[in-house]
């Protein structure tokens, strides 16, 4: 799966603002795809246009779990915003950030990655290129 995108997503436009494991792309694709049906429906009933400011500012891995930072959340849609962050925050915990496996149990600590080791070692050097070199 390709890095979900939308004209929203500002990350995507200030490179390393955007760093998510390629395993959590199917729970960008499930924020923006929730991100856009709030839209539509308030687009639809409101004579205004509360998500005009919104902006997804960064995307990320921090302390192994799914971290998305963004501004202007309409105030009437908070609560199912941050309900759905919570989700995939706790999502994350169970899925493997490399090939995007979904465990029952949360990942050992400082891993982001709950498979194999080889699915641990291909994360590692997916994020961190350069250890490949140091294994020669
Ligand atoms: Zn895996």
């Amino acid at each position: 799966m390709n890095k979900p995108t939308r004209p929203y997503m500002k990350a995507d436009k200030l490179g390393t603002a955007y760093d998510c494991p390629r395993g959590w792309y199917p729970l960008v694709q499930t924020f923006c795809e929730k991100v856009d049906s709030m839209m539509k429906e308030d687009n639809d009933t409101l004579s205004f246009s509360p998500w005009n400011d919104f902006e997804v500012t960064r995307v990320k891995q921090k302390w192994f779990r799914l971290r998305i930072y963004a501004s202007g959340v309409p105030e009437r849609r908070e609560d199912e915003y941050h309900g759905l962050l919570s989700h995939l925050h706790d999502m994350s915990a169970r899925t493997c950030a490399n090939c995007g496996a979904e465990n029952e149990k949360p990942a050992k600590a400082n891993r982001v990655c709950y498979c194999s080791e080889e699915c641990h070692t291909e994360e590692l050097d997916s994020r961190f290129p350069r250890r490949k070199s140091k294994k020669i």
